[in-house]
């Protein structure tokens, strides 16, 4: 499915070369799937200006009812360390928002909630995890972003809105085994039903799920956001911080791309 997107995209290019050798006007674009990070809180603000799609929501501000245990913000994570500062919420593009909001809804008539693993994830933090686990089975490679960059992917699982409770699920987060698969059977009935029970959901409210990880959900539109690389603090109140120190450091780069919603 994945590498069908990916030939897509290439094929669109290929046409769109074509088209412009065959009417005289060679694209200045690069001859390649060319991943651009936006590293830079003005070009950030600048793509929302156009497209409000591409606005970083803040989960907690617009999901009040969401539970948070961001793993990543501690140590209590596959690689055993905290990578990214603490925080207390996380984002999301605005459709990807939306639709976890929808989720949440649905969920709450039933008595039941959502518990968020990890969300948006800087690509600095991709980054990181490949320089210390450097396997694609396990990490996203940076030189293909993932849906987490592109604040479009969430890991999460379902709560009993009573309790607090986690339901049961095959495994814990960031279980890198069989047993994590969505199609893994040799499970307690009530794992089994908890799993389907959050994908049915996360696909009504227009969400994939990931064939490995029964935890991770991404909207199936990679191509329509660019990979992000700026710290959780830059992307808060929008339109009325003055970043003027950090335009001055930083700005976009290119590097290879080949999206891979992870
Ligand atoms: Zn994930």
């Amino acid at each position: 499915m994945r590498d069908n997107i990916i030939h897509g995209s290439n094929i669109l290019w290929m046409m769109g070369v074509i088209f412009s050798i065959l009417s005289g006007t060679v694209s200045a674009q690069p001859a390649d799937n060319t991943l651009q990070v936006i590293d830079s809180r003005k070009l950030y603000l600048e793509t929302v200006q156009k497209d409000s799609n591409q606005r970083m929501e803040d989960l907690r501000q617009r999901i009040p009812s969401l539970v948070f245990d961001l793993r990543y913000a501690t140590k209590d994570n596959f690689v055993k360390q905290p990578l990214y500062p603490a925080t207390r919420t996380s984002f999301l593009r605005l459709p990807a928002a939306k639709a976890l909001a929808g989720v949440q809804a649905a969920l709450k008539t039933q008595g039941l909630g959502l518990k968020i693993f990890d969300a948006y994830r800087p690509y600095g933090v991709t980054k990181k995890m490949w320089e210390i686990v450097h396997d694609s089975r396990y990490v996203a490679d940076p030189a293909k972003g993932s849906g987490h960059n592109r604040g479009i992917a969430v890991d999460l699982t379902l709560i009993d809105l009573s309790t607090g409770k986690e339901l049961p699920m095959p495994t814990g987060f960031d279980n890198f085994s069989d047993s994590a698969h969505q199609d893994f059977r040799d499970l307690p009935e009530e794992s089994i039903r908890n799993r389907l029970l959050l994908k049915t959901v996360m696909e009504k409210y227009g969400f994939e799920p990931l064939k490995t990880e029964w935890w991770h959900f991404s909207l199936p539109q990679p191509g329509d956001f660019k990979v992000l690389d700026l710290p959780f603090d830059e992307l808060d109140s929008q339109d009325t911080r003055n970043s003027q120190d950090t335009q001055n450091r930083r700005g976009t780069r290119d590097i290879r791309d080949n999206p891979k919603p992870q």
